[in-house]
Parts: C-alpha cells; structure tokens; sequence
C-alpha cells in the first residue's frame, strides 16, 4: 500500500506516525501480525529476509518491529540490593514506547527507537503456563511496564487483551497494566476482575504539560481508573518520577486532591511513590532531545545503584509534603517507594518495610485484595 494514504481515524492521535512495520518472516501469519496489518493499512509492510538484518532508522521516525524473540519472557525487575525493591515479576511483551516523556528511561536503555512487539505469543505462553502451572500454590504478581507501556500499543496489537485472557486461567497470578493512556479494550476478555490491577502513572500537572508529550491528559487517566472501578477493579497509582521544579509544592498537592475527586483509598491497591533518578548517561540524553526539562541540573549525587539521585533531604522534604497530604486523605499501607533506603522509609514514613513484612510480601498480598493490620 502506499505510505500516502492517511491512518484510519480511529488510531489514536499518539500511533499516527507509525511510518512502516517490519516483520520477522517466521512471525508474519500469527494472529497478533494480522491484527496490526489490519489496524494500519495505510502503512509500508516489509517481511524481513531469514537471517537478514534489521535497517536502521532515524530516530524521529516511528517503525513497528514485530519481531520472533528469543529470549526469556518472565523476569525479575532490575532492582538493586542497595534500595528496596518492590519486587514484581516482569512479562516482557516488547521494547520502547509511542510516547514521548522527557525524563523516560527507556531512552537510555535502547540503541534505537523502534517500536519492538514480541510476536510469538505462544512460546511466552508456553514459558507462562511452564511457571504458573508447575507453582499452583505460589502466587505471582507480574507487570508488563518496565520496558514498554502496558497500553500505548494496545489500539494496534490487542496484546493486553491476549495475556489477561491467557492469565485467566491462572488464579495465583496477578497482573498489573501499567500506563499513560486510556484504552480499556481489555477489560472484557478479564475473567476475574481481582486479578487484574489497571495502573495509571501521574505528576503535577506542571510536569504533564511540559514533560509528558501524546500522553493521555491527568483527567482522563483518572476518569479511566474510576471507569475501571465501577467494573469492580481496583487501580494502581504511581507517583514516579517525582521532580523538584519551581512551584512543586502546589503542583503535587494539587494532583493528589485531583485523585480523590474521582477515587476513594479503598479503590487503590498500592500507589507507589519514586523520585527522579537516572544513568548518568541518560542526562545528556534529556538534555539534546528535551531541552526544555531543566530539572535534570538540579542538586544530584551518585546513589549506590551508581543513577543520579537528588540529595536525600531533598527527597525526603517532597516525599514528606506528598506523603502527608495522601495519608489526610486516608492513604497509609498503599504508599511505599520505589528504590529507596530504609533511612527514607523511617524519615518520612515512621517505619520500615520490614515492619510490614517485608515490600514484596506486602505487595504481593495487596495485589490479591488481602488486608493487613501490620501498622
Ligand atoms: S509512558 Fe513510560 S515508557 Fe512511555 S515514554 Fe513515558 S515514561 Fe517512557
């Protein structure tokens, strides 16, 4: 097809400028190739050769790769000793995202930009069924956010929708979609509504405007939580990165007043609380493609994970301010932080993980709905 027609206009506003897709050629009759083929007729469609390389492009252009990965599938998060850990288990589904946030840390993980999706969905599900099943009394909490996010590529490949039909079928398992975007099309292959935990990421509004380009704006992904409420889920929140600008103050107080004009704290499982860190190479990444995030020069010392962090009593004053607002609000055993010492636990919390039973047993129990008296 010629790359001159227009994209249907149902594609959302951030998967417009998909320019080509390139298929790995033992890949491109699965069903997941012919739901992208049909989503975007509009677009240059190239099956590579066996053994062929894959092009470069530039970075500005946007190019779907579905690609027959080889690698494994279920993974642990990439987190440090030096911190702690929240814990979960990542099914990774794919690389790099449609959307553009400044301070994304993808942007140091990826040579390129290309929009990877691992199309041979029955060797992840063979490697799922072999974990899950043969663990039917272990229970698991997974995520397919980390490299990706959940749902920008839902429109196009339906992928979401696919693995919580799979899941269904495991009910020691919990799965967390997390995102930027609204797109519930997912829902209604959800056979258990408790074992699912949409997730929406969010910042002062200061940050969205100015950090988080073709994302969903802070109300619709609030209107999309509470949706997803009323259908009997509970929601996941996320504060990360929290960043110190000129005014943050009433920009984060703001957002978290915002969260409560649609959700209650009993429709929050966990809400998770990080500050802005990064490998030292990713700053002068920011800094070419995003000239205008002038908080990467604020005051940041090298952490023991050797990222950048602000210094801690720095973090530890926001983390205060936030945390206090959400605990008036009726927030306590949902909050925790991503990546941080027990010294900022006792700083701003009063107690340590530990005290809860450790981050990842505490989550994990969350996740499935179950109540703690631990505080
Ligand atoms: S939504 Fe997440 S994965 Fe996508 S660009 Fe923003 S930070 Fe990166």
């Amino acid at each position: 097809m010629s790359a001159a027609i227009s994209p249907p206009a149902q594609l959302p506003s951030w998967l417009q400028t998909i320019s080509e897709v390139v298929v790995d050629p033992s890949v491109r009759t699965t069903p997941l190739a012919a739901r992208v083929r049909e989503r975007l007729p509009h677009v240059r469609w190239t099956v590579l050769d066996e053994d062929g390389a894959v092009p470069a492009w530039g970075q500005e252009e946007q190019v779907v790769y579905l690609k027959h990965y080889k690698g494994r599938f279920l993974r642990f998060c990439p987190g440090t000793k030096a911190y702690r850990c929240c814990g979960y288990r990542i099914v990774h589904i794919g690389e790099n995202c449609p959307l553009s946030c400044s301070y994304c840390i993808l942007q140091a993980y990826f040579q390129d930009r290309m929009l990877k999706v691992w199309a041979n969905q029955e060797d992840l599900y063979t490697e799922l069924d072999r974990a899950f099943a043969a663990n039917p009394d272990k229970r698991y909490r997974l995520g397919t956010g980390e490299f990706t996010d959940s749902l920008a590529l839902e429109p196009l490949t339906g992928y979401s929708r696919d693995l919580v039909d799979f899941l269904g079928r495991y009910p020691n398992v919990c799965l967390e979609l997390k995102s930027k975007v609204i797109d519930l099309s997912w829902m209604t292959a959800v056979r258990d509504p408790r074992r699912v935990l949409p997730a929406w990421s969010l910042n002062a509004p200061a940050i969205h405007e100015e950090q988080e380009h073709r994302t969903s704006t802070l109300t619709e992904r609030l209107e999309a939580a509470r949706e997803c409420v009323r259908h009997g889920f509970r929601v996941c929140l996320h504060f990360d990165p929290i960043i110190r600008y000129p005014g943050w103050e009433t920009g984060y107080d703001r957002i978290v007043d915002m969260i409560f004009e649609y959700l209650r704290p009993a429709d929050i499982a966990y809400m998770s609380l990080g500050s802005f860190r990064c490998m030292p190479e990713l700053k002068s990444i920011i800094d070419r493609r995003h000239p205008q995030a002038r908080y990467i020069y604020d005051e940041f010392i090298t952490g023991a994970d050797d990222k950048l962090r602000l210094l801690r009593p720095l973090r530890v004053e926001q983390f205060r301010r936030i945390v206090s607002r959400l605990q008036k609000w009726g927030m306590r055993e949902q909050l925790y932080f991503c990546m941080e010492s027990d010294t900022v636990w006792q700083q701003v919390f009063g107690y340590t993980p530990r005290q809860l039973g450790g981050l990842q047993n505490h989550l994990l129990r969350r996740s499935f709905g179950e109540e703690s008296d631990a505080l």
